[in-house]
């Protein structure tokens, strides 16, 4: 019983319930459980049963196809797809991009391509980081300069998630080598990935998986129109979809998941005859309780359409180092077992804790790793000398 809802709010809980309950594949949720990777043909399936509910894009505007929810139902739905083992979307398209977009996309940009986003039909990547240019972004080298109708573009991306499945890039560029600052002269463009002169080079994880890539563009084309804002003005744009992605990387669901995960495993495992764990996790579910109410008043100056602030790096820092808390915690709960390389079996209950471990790894580095968030709490919310 949740008493602190209104009688709306239980029914759209229960909705949402029934929902998962009834359309959410049970090897996906099986899957999720043990840590395992959907891979992009898992993701496309999960991506379209959501667009067919209409629920695949929470906090897009109605006017865009998307849902218009408020802070407390997206709560709820995301609570509900943790406690369910729901895959979590890819973010690249859905709650990066588009949100660029709607707020600084042309009106050609916002037909052609949000539509396409929903649908699944273009699956977008993100071209940010290249060797040398990654906490400080800024100092991207790769150039674009232009040719007739077409932008052509020369230069290295790495660590691209899911390069190797995207049919397009959003991507920083230098178009002014001249400018005075180093921020001034980029800019902000969507390129498609699938021509001569991109060249995508799948790079394994620690974790033996393909799950980022480098692209090299030798001569890569795109057209002008795809050039998103004002030619050198990139920056506003790079930054905005930095706060949406670290929103999206500050959600909950990743916390909530893996203490869920750790809970019924440790439950199997005796671990709670220990007071000392006990202590443990008590401290570990605090955090993610305290973490969710703080995403929860981020998520709701979205809604008003603010914008938000360098406080929101809080998120990211917090929900990380917890998840990281609590895969750290599930090894020991697993023993002599912690070190196994597939899932654990015990009772009813299937972990992969090393997976899962090794998923927690990167998330304090991705997104802007957390000693450039510290950084920015430091400077922009603090106040303190740089
Ligand atoms: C799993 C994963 C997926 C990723 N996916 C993408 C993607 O899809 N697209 C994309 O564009 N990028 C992606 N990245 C790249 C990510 O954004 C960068 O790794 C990150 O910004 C750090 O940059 P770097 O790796 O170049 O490290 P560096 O910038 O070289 O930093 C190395 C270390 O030095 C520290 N450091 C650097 N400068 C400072 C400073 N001023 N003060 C204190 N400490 C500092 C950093 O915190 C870090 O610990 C991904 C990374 C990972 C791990």
């Amino acid at each position: 019983m949740d008493l602190n809802y209104s009688v709306e709010e239980q029914a759209f809980r229960a909705e949402v319930q029934e929902f998962l309950a009834q359309k959410l594949p049970k090897e996906m949720s099986d899957a999720i459980r043990v840590g395992r990777e959907l891979g992009k043909e898992g993701h496309e399936k999960w991506h379209g049963i959501l667009n067919d509910q209409g629920w695949l894009a929470p906090n897009w505007p109605k006017e865009f196809g998307g849902c218009e929810w408020n802070a407390v139902q997206r709560h709820i739905f995301e609570e509900e797809c943790c406690r369910a083992n729901a895959p979590r979307i890819v973010p690249f398209g859905l709650a990066m991009l588009a949100p660029v977009l709607q707020k600084f996309g042309s009106k050609e940009q916002q037909d052609h391509y949000l539509p396409r986003i929903l649908s699944g039909e273009d699956w977008w990547c993100q071209g940010y980081s290249e060797p040398g240019a990654g906490s400080d972004l800024a100092s991207l080298r790769t150039r674009a300069g232009i040719d007739g109708d077409d932008f052509v573009i020369n230069g290295q991306k790495t660590w691209t998630t899911m390069a190797h499945d995207a049919t397009h890039m959003f991507m920083l560029v230098r178009t002014d080598p001249g400018a005075p600052k180093k921020q001034q002269g980029i800019s902000f463009l969507l390129a498609p990935m699938d021509q001569p002169g991109v060249d995508v080079r799948p790079i394994r994880t620690l974790a033996g998986e393909y799950e980022f890539c480098e692209v090299f563009f030798d001569n890569a084309r795109t057209p002008c129109e795809n050039l998103v804002g004002e030619l050198n003005k990139g920056w506003t744009m790079a930054k905005a979809l930095l706060s949406f992605e670290r929103i999206f990387i500050g959600s909950p669901s990743l916390a909530q998941n893996a203490l869920g995960q750790l809970e019924s495993f440790a439950r199997c495992r005796g671990a709670f005859d220990d007071p000392v764990f006990c202590d443990r996790f008590a401290q570990a579910a605090l955090d993610v309780e305290d973490h969710a109410a703080l995403y929860a008043r981020f998520a709701d100056q979205l809604k008003r359409g603010e914008t938000l602030g360098a406080d929101v790096s809080m998120l990211k820092i917090w929900v990380t180092e917890c998840f990281q808390r609590i895969t750290e915690l599930m090894i020991e709960a697993a023993g002599p077992d912690g070190g196994t390389i597939s899932p654990l079996q015990i009772g009813n209950v299937s972990v992969d804790v090393l997976a899962s471990f090794y998923k927690a790894r990167p998330t304090t580095i991705y997104g802007g790793s957390n000693e450039i968030q510290r950084n920015i709490l430091s400077k922009a919310v603090l106040g303190l000398p740089g």
